[in-house]
């Protein structure tokens, strides 16, 4: 099974910060929210693998993480996870106005940003979050360049707290007036960082690591996750996120 492949990986595990977290070692204790527990069933993980273990609880402690871990580590979920399992608990309080009940004009108020440098990865990373959102009140969205615009429109005005994105249309819509406010996101999580400042993303991963100048919550989570941390991504880090965030690195990446 997949699980059992995961388990052969090899395990390095360096926790760079101050601060210790106690990995878990099976995701019905790792205090989850009931309906991600569900999901998590139903997409048939049945342990978590190594990054997830370190991650979740991390990710629950409200901790900003770094986790660096080779392809087909189990990432996604090891972010996805513990970010949907703190909004589902806190869904009623979170969950934004319908659109246009507050500010009319404005399409879609994300609590979560997911930005990875493909359109191939955004679907397949949407495919992952709406397996996790399943049976909850949270609605994931999906964009990239070259989706037309007037369908991420439609989405997004049907209401949008998971926002998957590559960062060009990020950028782009942020830009665009009445469409998206990012003064409401709480997590903000870099996926294939390095990939991403390869290609030379870096002024749009700054202008959306900086919330578009509207979000200056002391509480905003950053996550980043990657196959290796080269200077650019440690920069990054050191820039926008908190000083005691957890670098986590499995095998010898
Ligand atoms: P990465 O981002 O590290 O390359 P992915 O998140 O794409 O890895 O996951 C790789 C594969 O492993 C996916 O098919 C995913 O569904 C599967 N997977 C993730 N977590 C688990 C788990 N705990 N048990 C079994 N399979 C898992
Ligand atoms: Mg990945």
């Amino acid at each position: 099974s997949k699980g059992k492949h995961m388990e052969n990986l090899p395990v390095e595990v360096a926790l760079d910060s101050e601060e210790k977290v106690a990995p878990i070692s099976t995701f019905d204790d790792a205090g989850l929210h009931p309906v991600i527990l569900e999901n998590i069933k139903l997409a048939q993980y049945s342990l978590p693998t190594p990054i997830q273990r370190y991650t979740i609880p991390a990710v629950l402690q409200g901790k900003d993480v770094v986790a660096i871990a080779q392809t087909g580590s189990g990432k996604t979920a090891a972010y996805m996870i513990p970010t949907l399992s703190k909004l589902m608990g806190k869904a009623k309080k979170l969950r934004g106005p319908r659109p246009g009940a507050s500010s009319p004009k404005v399409r879609a108020e994300p609590l979560v940003v997911i930005v990875v440098p493909t359109r191939e990865l955004a679907m397949q990373i949407f495919d992952e979050a709406r397996r996790m959102c399943y049976r909850s009140m949270l609605r994931p969205c999906v964009t990239y360049g070259g989706r037309p615009y007037a369908d991420t429109m439609d989405d997004l005005a049907q209401g949008c707290e998971i926002l998957i994105a590559t960062p060009g249309r990020l950028t782009d819509l942020m830009d665009k007036p009445h469409v998206l406010t990012m003064s409401r996101v709480k997590y903000t999580i870099i996926d294939e960082a390095d990939e991403m400042l390869n290609t030379d993303w870096s002024e749009a991963l700054a202008e959306i690591m900086g919330g578009g100048d509207t979000n200056d919550d002391a509480d905003h989570v950053y996550m980043m996750f990657s196959a290796t941390f080269p200077k650019g991504a440690r920069q990054m880090a050191r820039e926008y996120m908190s000083q005691s965030y957890v670098r986590i690195r499995i095998g010898r990446a």
